[in-house]
């Protein structure tokens, strides 16, 4: 009885918007119709699927329980045709509690559902910038609990199956007596789970789930940043006892790079320059994520100047819009000057101080604010 994500039968995303669901609604719905389908009953069962996940994500807080506890927020107290009992099991805790620094996401607050779920995972992924713009498939490791091989997910030791329990005929909950009142208490006998079984499965000591390190390759898309989530659906904790597995969250986390900084889709980089090439103008080679491009730099540039390389920065992983790369010129001071090499900055300065032209743009204005600003302290 495992039930398809109501996001997977309508064909969008977890964080598709309203009118997406109700677009994917409405296309499958024409399609799927009983009047166009007479007789079909596949499809009939395939219409009635979608109907029922529409219902439950067009309605918000419907959407939002789902998106917690996923099927189980609808089954709880229901008639779930016997299903098995839920509860957060003893090891399932431990198991969160070893690997808390690896998974964040909780297990959901401890609420008695039938049939639970398993939890989902969050796999924290860091990426280089390189690999984040240009999209990578990797290989990672995932603690997390399987479906157990020789009892198929049951819990049942092979060949024998799980009772129905007889103290509370599998529903689970069974009344009590206190004084006047008739009080509904989890059955003591199977802890709420309905079923008992008498014969565990010794590789999953009952559980229907082991531990085990899965391997997974995840497909990182070009563009991602720090924050994006992938969701590998199903990859996440098996639930007890056979019931459906959570979902795998991979967010993605980009290591600082060593000469770009990421600003949305624009990468920022500090190219220096001398100043002989800021005065007199010239081509400079600037770097950018594929390799060194040349950059044409104007006579009397200033230090500081930002230079915009038009779609040198990252293809956005939403849109298909690519940013730009901005260069920022800062100019070098040169360093080591020999005797001679001194001597003709002082002859150059020299000039320049006798110079009628102003040669200093930024040191004019500068100064006559000076000025200003100690003719005003006097006032
Ligand atoms: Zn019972
Ligand atoms: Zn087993």
């Amino acid at each position: 009885m495992s039930k398809r994500d109501y996001y997977e039968v309508l064909g969008v995303s977890k964080d598709a918007s309203e009118r997406d669901i109700k677009k994917a609604y409405k296309r499958l719905a024409m399609k799927l119709h009983p009047d166009r389908n007479a007789g079909d009953k596949d499809k009939e069962e395939q219409f009635k699927e979608v109907k029922e996940a529409y219902e439950i994500l067009n309605d918000d807080q419907k959407r939002a329980a789902f998106d917690q506890y996923g099927h189980a927020a609808f089954e709880q107290g229901g008639n779930g045709g016997g299903g098995f009992g839920g509860g957060f099991g003893g090891g399932g805790q431990d198991f969160g509690d070893i690997f808390g620094d690896i998974f964040g996401g909780g297990r959901g607050g401890g609420r008695q559902q039938r049939q639970q779920r398993g939890s989902d995972l969050r796999y924290n992924l860091d990426l280089s910038l390189e690999d984040a713009v240009r999209g990578k498939t990797l290989e990672i490791k995932v603690p997390t609990y399987v479906s157990c091989d020789p009892c198929d997910g049951s819990g049942a030791k092979k060949g024998t199956s799980a009772k129905t329990c007889t103290t509370c005929h599998g529903h689970g909950q069974v009344q009590m007596r206190q004084g006047l009142f008739a009080v509904q208490q989890t059955c003591p006998t199977c802890s709420g789970k309905g079923k008992v079984i008498a014969t565990p499965c010794t590789s999953c000591r009952g559980q229907g789930r082991v531990e085990k390190t899965k391997t997974l390759s995840v497909k990182i898309p070009p563009g991602v940043d720090t924050g994006d989530r992938i969701r590998l659906s199903g990859e996440g904790e098996a639930g007890e006892h056979g019931a459906p597995a959570g979902d795998l969250y991979v967010q993605a986390n980009v290591r600082d790079h060593k000469i770009f900084v990421r600003d949305e889709n624009n990468l920022y980089c500090e190219v220096p320059i001398s100043f002989t090439t800021a005065a007199l103008g010239g081509e400079i080679e600037v770097p950018t994520l594929e390799g060194k491009v040349k950059l044409k730099i104007p006579k009397e540039t200033q230090t500081g100047r930002m230079f915009r390389l038009r779609g040198k920065g990252v293809k956005s992983v939403r849109s298909h819009s690519t940013g730009d790369l901005m260069c920022k010129v800062v100019l070098e001071t040169p360093v080591n000057l020999s005797g001679d090499q001194a001597d003709l900055l002082r002859q150059l300065d020299e000039k320049i101080g006798k110079s009628a032209i102003k040669h200093s743009p930024k040191e004019t204005g500068f100064f006559d604010g000076v000025k200003k600003f100690f003719e005003d302290l006097k006032t």
